[in-house]
């Protein structure tokens, strides 16, 4: 049987990521999405094992401890992690998983993972990063720019991605995740029982 792909979701903060994965798991009713654990408080609306698991401290530092995380990275002062047992579970079953992780996880998963498909977001310029970040609100000036100059600096780590997506519509941008996933399932190396069904006498 053949695995199911590991894709792997992130950008600098700003670019629409959520949105993105929210409407590629709508649509593609397949797609397991791998809950992260956190160490953040829930915001109005967040339900525990749902956005994510959330934790203590101690209770993170412990699932370290016992190696439960693919990955997990400090982001903004809060722990995440991406917990391992259900995302290989998935994917021995043939399942496609998708992590939604910040960059710094993302790397981390590379270096274990090189059979992941790694997608790299980007907004669509300066300007409309700027106003996302700013959508954000209560944003104060020296916040704003602390936000703005670490997106900069992050969409340059891009580079080391697969794949780049442009997200100028939510729309182009799944469909153009859709066809990495099509061409992806389409890989010789992911194919060699295809070959020794049809050459096997
Ligand atoms: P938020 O707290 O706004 O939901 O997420 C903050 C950041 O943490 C986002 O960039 C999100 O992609 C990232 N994140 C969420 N889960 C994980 C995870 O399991 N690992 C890592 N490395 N980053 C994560």
């Amino acid at each position: 049987m053949q695995k199911g792909l590991l894709l792997v979701v992130s950008g600098a903060s700003g670019t629409g990521k959520g949105t993105v994965c929210k409407r590629l798991l709508m649509e593609i009713s397949t797609l397991f999405y791998s809950i992260s654990a956190t160490t953040r408080q829930p915001r109005t609306g967040e339900t525990d094992g749902v956005e994510y698991f959330f934790i203590t401290v101690e209770q993170f530092q412990q699932w370290i401890a016992e190696e439960k995380f693919l990955e997990y990275a400090e982001v903004y002062g809060n722990l995440y992690g991406t917990p391992i047992h259900k995302v290989e579970e998935r994917l021995n079953r043939g399942e496609d998983v998708l992590l939604e992780i910040d960059i710094q996880g993302a790397l981390n998963v590379m270096k274990k993972r090189p059979d992941g498909v790694y997608i790299f977001l980007l907004p669509p310029s300066l300007e409309e990063l700027s106003n996302r970040i700013k959508g954000r609100g209560s944003e104060s000036p020296e916040t704003f720019a602390r936000r703005f100059n670490s997106a900069k600096n992050e969409i340059a780590i891009g580079k080391k991605y697969q794949y780049v997506v442009l997200n100028d519509t939510v729309e182009a941008a799944v469909e153009q995740i859709k066809s990495i996933i099509a061409a992806e399932r389409c890989k010789v190396n992911r194919n060699e029982n295809l070959f020794e069904n049809l050459l096997t006498p």
